[in-house]
């Protein structure tokens, strides 16, 4: 069977929880009449420290939604360059919001407070107002960097000082808790939207849930209604996030000492190059130039020998989540090393 590690999306309901979902109790979630995901929401609100939550279909219109609130057209938002909200979510802050973005230049995903203050614009009659910072914690397509809480209010007080709204992207805030031990709601507190992502390592198969203020939601659900994102006996599915909540939150420390134990195997393997701060949660990032190969080539010579791993640019990514056990990944750490090991003679040998 492939060791799935393209991304911990790739996780799929256990019996458990498709048991939870099977005796939802269901209303109408237009109306905020459907318990189930009322309770999910509540609990994701006081998880983060958060007046209210809004349940989502996914972290992309959290993304959205986030951005559509706390700004207007012709504003700028600051995010990082690797961000999901630069890179993957189809521009829809500037197709939807009219907003332009900036994208801070960062080899791990996570720029200084010095930086953010520095790509505030002065107000002017003729500069797009900046209006909202971004931060992504973890780091999704730079390697599952995890920010340091002082940085993350840093940043969150510069935004405040200059009337800037501050937003955590929190698609995997949970496996930053799990590799510090902060509680989610010290890293939440004080920014004006957060969220978490159900269909990451937590195994849901679809959902998220967006916090703020009780006024920030009563907007957000708004833009919710707008993009069609509002639901009907949306318990089905908000059962599988309260499920997750109480059975695969210690799974996410186990995701993370899987990819410290992929990292430690491979580090010294030929021709790979990692960031020095590789390996924090449950993500992995490393280049393979060193070894003459592309990253899409090095992926399927992995493919070849069941393992699945994701190129992005010239990366591979390694992502580790509840259906890959232990076993799974010492069998993917052999795998890419051996492979590693194959290119680097193959680029050793004499041309004939
Ligand atoms: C997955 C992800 C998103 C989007 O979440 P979806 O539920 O897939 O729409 C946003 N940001 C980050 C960092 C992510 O990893």
């Amino acid at each position: 069977m492939t060791i799935d590690l393209y991304s911990d999306t790739q996780t799929r309901p256990t019996p458990g929880m498709r048991e939870a979902m099977a005796r939802a109790v269901v209303g109408d979630e237009q109306s905020d009449s459907d318990p189930t995901t009322r309770a999910l929401c509540d609990r994701v609100a006081a998880l983060l420290g958060q007046e209210d939550g809004v349940f989502m279909p996914s972290g992309t219109m959290c993304n959205l939604v986030s951005i559509l609130v706390q700004t207007r057209a012709g504003d700028e938002i600051v995010v990082d360059d690797q961000s999901h909200i630069y890179n993957t979510e189809a521009a829809g802050s500037a197709a939807i919001g009219g907003v332009s973005v900036k994208a801070l230049p960062t080899p791990a995903g996570l720029y200084t407070p010095e930086a953010f203050a520095a790509a505030i614009r002065p107000p002017a009659r003729t500069a797009p107002r900046t209006a909202l910072v971004s931060i992504e914690q973890t780091t999704s397509f730079s390697g599952g960097s995890v920010w340091a809480l002082a940085d993350m209010r840093a940043i969150r007080d510069i935004a405040r000082a200059h009337g800037l709204k501050a937003h955590i992207d929190g698609a995997r805030l949970l496996n930053a808790v799990a590799a510090t031990g902060i509680a989610a709601k010290d890293y939440a507190q004080g920014f004006d939207s957060v969220w978490l992502d159900l269909s990451k390592g937590l195994g849901c198969p679809v959902g998220a849930v967006l916090c703020g203020s009780r006024d920030f939601v009563v907007e957000a659900w708004r833009w919710k209604y707008r993009l069609g994102g509002a639901m009907r006996q949306s318990g089905v599915i908000a059962a599988a996030g309260l499920y997750a909540l109480d059975h695969h939150v210690a799974q996410l420390s186990t995701d993370n000492a899987h990819i410290r134990l992929i990292h430690d195997a491979i580090a010294d393997a030929p021709g790979l190059s990692f960031d020095p701060s590789a390996g924090q949660s449950n993500i992995l990032c490393f280049g393979v130039s060193g070894l003459g190969v592309t990253a899409p080539a090095f992926a399927e010579a992995c493919l070849a020998h069941d393992v699945r791993i994701r190129a992005i640019g010239s990366q591979i990514r390694v992502t580790t989540h509840l259906d890959v056990d232990r076993a799974g990944a010492e069998r993917a750490a052999e795998v890419i090393r051996a492979t590693a090991e194959a290119f680097a003679e193959r680029r050793a040998a004499p041309v004939r």
